[in-house]
């Protein structure tokens, strides 16, 4: 396989972290620069916990970094605000993104794979790396053909910023487009304290806890007379991720259009 160049942006974060050692391990991909809001002209090995990282030139601005080298990819693990700044920099530059920040908005996707179209260029956005989790959605797609009353509770750290959860909301739009319309609940229920039903997205609801010990979780209920099934997915550490980032990389190479959701690169 051809030699990737990669730039990662918030190679400090818990994410970024875990996407530089995937990046500097493997054989056919190549870290030729990072870019961190807080360290610019410096290099990576100059970084507490990256010593043994030689050779990768930080840069504060996405702009100036893919100015200075020649990359194929960014991968970006940021926060929504600066995200959408860094893909669309990305793609001025002919650089793929491949992007796991959540919390972009359906406006921000949209821009997003109209400049894809118009520059014939591939991206990846991906709420959830994790392969499992791929596959929890797509069973809650499969189960609400036959169930339309369904809760989707996502369990994240407290540290996350953005709520519900980008797999969360994914898997609700997954969930949207086979059920059967509903608007669940009483027609006269009435919350005590607000936010008690959670967030409505087409009648279902959808509950975000955050809680220090955890790391990205969600189940999805479903209930009918009788009955409920529950789909449930847990990601224990942040390397659970990074297989997914990797077939992320290698796929948007060989793509020229944009992509939203994991699911739609795996076979
Ligand atoms: P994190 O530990 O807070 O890391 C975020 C990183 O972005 C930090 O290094 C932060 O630097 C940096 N940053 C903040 N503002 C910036 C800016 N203006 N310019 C450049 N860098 C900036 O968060 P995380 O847990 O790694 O998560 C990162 C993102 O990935 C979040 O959106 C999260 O929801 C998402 N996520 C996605 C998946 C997936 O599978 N797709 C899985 C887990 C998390 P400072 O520390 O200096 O602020």
């Amino acid at each position: 396989m051809n030699n990737i160049r990669i730039v990662i942006a918030g190679p400090r974060g818990r994410m970024g972290s875990e996407a530089v050692n995937l990046v500097s391990t493997t054989e056919h991909f190549t870290l030729v620069a990072v870019v961190d809001h807080k360290y610019d002209g410096i290099m990576l090995s100059d970084i507490d916990g990256f010593q043994s990282i030689h050779s990768v030139p930080v840069y504060r601005d996405i702009e100036n970094c893919l100015k200075n080298v020649d990359a194929d990819v960014l991968i970006d693990l940021t926060t929504p605000e600066v995200g959408m700044h860094h893909t669309t920099t990305a793609l001025s530059y002919n650089v793929r993104p491949v992007v796991g920040t959540t919390g972009f908005t359906k406006n921000d996707l949209e821009e997003l794979e109209r400049i894809c179209k118009e520059k014939e260029l591939g991206c990846i956005i991906a709420p959830n790396f994790a392969i499992g989790a791929i596959l929890m959605m797509k069973f809650s797609q499969m189960a609400a053909k036959y169930f339309n009353d369904i809760e989707i509770i996502e369990l994240h750290h407290d540290k996350k910023l953005d709520a519900p959860s980008g797999t969360a909301v994914k898997t609700a739009e997954m969930i949207s487009s086979v059920r059967e319309k509903k608007q669940q609940g009483h027609p006269n229920e009435k919350e005590t304290i607000n936010g008690a039903r959670g967030a409505d997205y087409d009648g279902m609801h959808i509950h975000s806890v955050r809680l220090p010990g955890l790391i990205a979780h969600q189940q999805v209920l479903f209930g009918a007379d009788g009955q409920t099934l529950t789909i449930r997915h847990d990601s224990y550490n942040r390397a659970s991720f990074m297989s997914g980032v990797k077939v992320a990389v290698e796929t948007v190479m060989k793509q020229n259009h944009f992509v939203y959701g994991l699911e739609n690169i795996l076979d």
